[in-house]
């Protein structure tokens, strides 16, 4: 079972900051900013490569819930996912990264 899976069933413990039936929100153990946040759906996907509109749809809105538990919505944030070898995909169950907080330096 992959570690994100483990999170979900409590194997691993993490700081949990939203959950519902379908998704996960907990913070990332190295955070590269004031506040970073993984969030996941409850079910094993690879990478974005494999998501579908439904769980997308779905996922956007937890996503939203999770910025406004998180008090960032209107200040802003980066949301961000790896994708496969060239992305630096390091844990192959799809992520988001919320990274917030403070002014972030620009990517792109
Ligand atoms: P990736 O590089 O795959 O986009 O991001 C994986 C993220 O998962 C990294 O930011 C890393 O710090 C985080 N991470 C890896 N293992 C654990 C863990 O056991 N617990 C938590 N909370 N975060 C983890
Ligand atoms: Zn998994």
């Amino acid at each position: 079972m992959c570690i994100f899976c483990k999170i979900i069933d409590d194997e691993i413990p993490s700081k949990k900051v939203l959950e519902n039936e379908n998704f996960l929100a907990f913070e990332d153990i190295n955070p590269q900013a004031k506040i970073h946040v993984l969030v996941i759906p409850k079910v094993h996907i690879q990478s974005f490569n494999e998501m579908t509109p439904n769980i997308m749809a779905e996922m956007t809105s937890f996503i939203q819930e999770v910025t406004v538990t998180l008090g960032v919505k209107s200040d802003g944030y980066r949301l961000i996912t790896n994708i496969g070898q060239h992305g630096n995909q390091e844990v192959k169950h799809i992520h988001f990264h919320i990274l917030a907080g403070e002014q972030l330096g620009r990517l792109v």
